[in-house]
């Protein structure tokens, strides 16, 4: 078992190593992608969420084996690193182990990951994902904590000295992301925009990339315009 691996597609603009930590994610959100790519229900893999058989083991084992250190791993793509309502303990033990072997993590999560803020440093990323805000996040993402809380939380781990990033990708609100770019500037470190893939939209999404780089430029912010995003604001995309 190779826990640690390197993504593909999408997933890989946004880090070289990933792990994922558990087999399911119950938040919920509609536009999930993960049931498709693990080839499951989409009822059992937000129901059914536990730890990967020896994780920790495992993920211990390879280090070893392959000398893996002085990388920074993503925590997670296929499942959210802290589940809501479940215990996430195992996620506080592989962040101890890839920091034991003098790797960083960056974080991507939905949940609540401060009670691990003590184990993280100026080297590591603690991320959210915000797509809409709170009232339409309730309809579309219902089982994770609100943007709102999630933006909070990461202010709170900027404030330990840790770096923070945001992925505005899936966007279901070009205003609101917008606006939301804007009230973060000064929270996040790093600014991750996509689009929404895979589910129509009415969004204008050369115009909203446009606008977007725009802002961040003005801001001055350490942006990346992923790149299906990035074919939209070039006609590259019908
Ligand atoms: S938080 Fe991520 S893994 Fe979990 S349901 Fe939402 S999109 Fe899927």
């Amino acid at each position: 078992m190779k826990p640690i691996y390197t993504p593909s597609g999408k997933a890989k603009e946004y880090a070289d190593l990933a792990l994922n930590i558990y087999t399911g994610c119950p938040h919920r959100c509609f536009y999930c992608f993960a049931p498709g790519v693990l080839h499951r229900t989409r009822e059992e893999f937000h129901s059914h969420v536990e730890p990967r058989k020896n994780i920790v083991e495992e993920t211990r084992k390879q280090i070893e084996r392959e000398g893996i250190t002085g990388q920074t791993i993503n925590l997670c793509f296929t499942c959210d690193p802290y589940p809501m309502g479940y215990d996430t303990s195992v996620t506080r033990e592989i962040i101890k182990v890839l920091k034991e072997s003098g790797n960083h993590v960056q974080i991507l999560t939905k949940g609540d990951g401060s009670r691990d803020f003590d184990l993280l440093d100026g080297g590591d990323w603690y991320g959210v994902t915000v797509s809409c805000w709170d009232g339409m996040a309730a309809e579309e993402e219902p089982d994770a904590i609100r943007p709102s809380r999630r933006v909070e939380i990461a202010a709170a781990a900027k404030e330990r000295g840790i770096k923070t990033w945001v992925s505005f990708e899936p966007v279901l609100d070009d205003g609101l992301i917008l606006r939301t770019i804007f009230s973060t500037k000064f929270i996040f470190d790093r600014v991750k925009i996509g689009k929404l893939n895979y589910w129509p939209s009415d969004i204008n999404w050369a115009e909203f990339g446009r606008q977007a780089e725009a802002l961040c430029q003005e801001l001055g912010l350490d942006y990346t315009i992923k790149q299906g995003l990035r074919e939209e604001m070039e006609g590259k995309k019908k």
